[in-house]
């Protein structure tokens, strides 16, 4: 079964891609947007980590972490919006597991939650191999081979690629594929997503102009075929 994080998080935007980066990870995300809400879903879903910001509406992340610590073990990641916070945080020892400063990378933080759940006996999500066609992506090493060659990507390009061989025959939107990898795409356009796919289609297609991997759906978006 998938290990279920809390985010709490009163802003939409990091809720929004630390959320898509934890389910593309593999796990269940549940969200809460202000302390209180935070503390009752802890309490009732019972979250395997919480991932808690310091700043938020009702009651602040360091009473939240406290609460949460005079209850249960679960693991908690703090967020802060300051480096000095993060110092202060961990001088006063409330509790935490890791500590991260914003902005933060989304990969990074999807590491640090992989770290503690380890550390704290938890499973990793099963899934570190995707295999889709003749083109094989290992997660963790972050590699790609494509008919067994080994293929260098851009952490851009290899979450593309990740966002669509991990369901095959799915039509993506620009929207769904800019989503999957707003830790580097800021810009925010969802046409830079046809010049991310162009440049990995000229890393992975024998054909860049007749591509067998990464079919247009005309008006929609793009999508992996499973059989090329
Ligand atoms: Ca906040």
């Amino acid at each position: 079964m998938a290990k279920s994080i809390l985010i709490v998080e009163d802003e939409e935007q990091i809720v929004r891609v630390v959320r898509a980066y934890l389910e593309q990870a593999g796990y269940e995300v549940l969200v809460a947007r202000n302390g209180p809400e935070g503390l009752m879903r802890v309490r009732q879903q019972r979250p395997d980590l919480v991932v808690l910001d310091l700043m938020l509406p009702g009651m602040d992340g360091l009473d939240v972490c406290r609460a949460i610590r005079r209850e249960s073990s679960t693991p908690i990641i703090m967020l802060t919006a300051r480096a000095e916070e993060t110092d202060k945080l961990i001088g006063l020892e409330i509790g935490a597991d890791d500590y991260m400063t914003k902005p933060f990378s989304p990969r990074e933080l999807v590491a640090r939650v992989r770290a503690v759940l380890r550390r704290v006996g938890g499973d990793e999500p099963a899934e570190t191999l995707i295999r889709a066609a003749n083109v094989e992506i290992d997660l963790q090493a972050h590699t790609v081979l494509v008919q067994g060659q080994q293929v260098d990507l851009t952490p851009t390009e290899f979450d593309l690629l990740v966002a669509m061989a991990r369901h095959p025959g799915r039509v993506l939107s620009r929207a769904q594929l800019l989503d999957a990898t707003l830790g580097e795409v800021y810009e925010g356009y969802e046409r830079t997503i046809d010049v991310h796919i162009k440049n990995l289609r000229r890393k992975i297609e024998p054909d860049p102009r007749a591509p067998r991997y990464i079919q247009t759906v005309y008006g929609v978006g793009y999508r992996f075929q499973e059989t090329p």
